[in-house]
């Protein structure tokens, strides 16, 4: 079983906050004064994580662009693939050095995301101790079909992790990132406009299971549930409104 990460309480006060607190400068578009730079490529910066609140990890960041007020669905598709094969190849990197027992690839968008910074970014972050895979099976990435095409199947989770709502996509080493990334700014942009009126926060995760395929898992913030926070108990929405997102999403944004 895996120990839980322990955080750095200390290091996670001096932090900057700027999603509440906009007031207070953004760190990443000082670009002049980024430090532990580990690769760069255009305006995508990959670096050491200046905070490295939680202890026996590898933490780094990804700068996306210098657009402080961009987000992956505003993109252009051209610099959504860009980032996306970067930030793609610099994970699968990271895994190969073989120092970790896992390999977390992710972003936070919106104030319900747990994000601490607006500018555009992502995160790498080898964990020395910890392997996902304990918890996280294939079983979470499996559900009602919502688009299937070349290499790529998107899902709507009917085992979640927490619920109500995640979007899959299972890929492989043929599927085009072109395909990829284009999808990934539509089901973004669905779930920051038509999806909920109450949805302007979003977590996206990658996965690595050891199998032929990787996933990525996109989730909606709002509240936790109380089941979940209490139980574990996950929750998934009624058909009708599973029938309705798949609609949607095929009618007006899988263009
Ligand atoms: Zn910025």
């Amino acid at each position: 079983m895996n120990e839980p990460l322990t955080f750095n309480i200390a290091m996670g006060r001096s932090k900057p906050e700027n999603i509440r607190h906009r007031e207070v400068a953004c760190p990443f578009c000082a670009v002049d004064e980024l430090t532990n730079i580990l690769d760069t490529e255009g305006d995508i910066i990959w670096l050491m994580n200046k905070y490295p609140v939680l202890d026996r990890t590898w933490p780094t960041v990804i700068i996306e662009t210098h657009d402080c007020f961009s987000e992956f669905s505003r993109y252009s598709p051209e610099q959504a693939e860009k980032v996306l094969e970067f930030s793609l190849r610099k994970w699968r990197e990271t895994m190969a050095r073989n120092d970790f027992k896992s390999v977390l690839y992710f972003k936070n968008f919106g104030p319900m995301s747990g994000g601490s910074i607006r500018h555009p970014h992502s995160q790498i972050i080898g964990l020395y101790d910890y392997d996902y895979r304990q918890d996280i099976k294939e079983d979470h990435f499996e559900g009602l079909t919502l688009k299937e095409e070349d290499n790529l199947l998107i899902t709507l989770s009917d085992k979640p992790i927490i619920g109500f709502f995640e979007f899959n996509m299972k890929f492989n080493k043929d599927t085009s990132l072109a395909l990829l990334s284009r999808r990934i700014q539509q089901v973004l942009r669905y779930i920051l406009t038509d999806f909920s009126k109450h949805s302007g926060s979003y977590n996206l995760f990658f996965y690595d299971l050891h199998t032929s395929s990787q996933y990525v898992k996109i989730v909606p913030r709002y509240i936790t549930s109380p089941l979940y926070v209490g139980y574990t108990i996950s929750q998934i929405s009624n058909k009708e409104r599973i029938e309705q997102i798949k609609q949607e999403l095929n009618q007006d944004f899988f263009k």
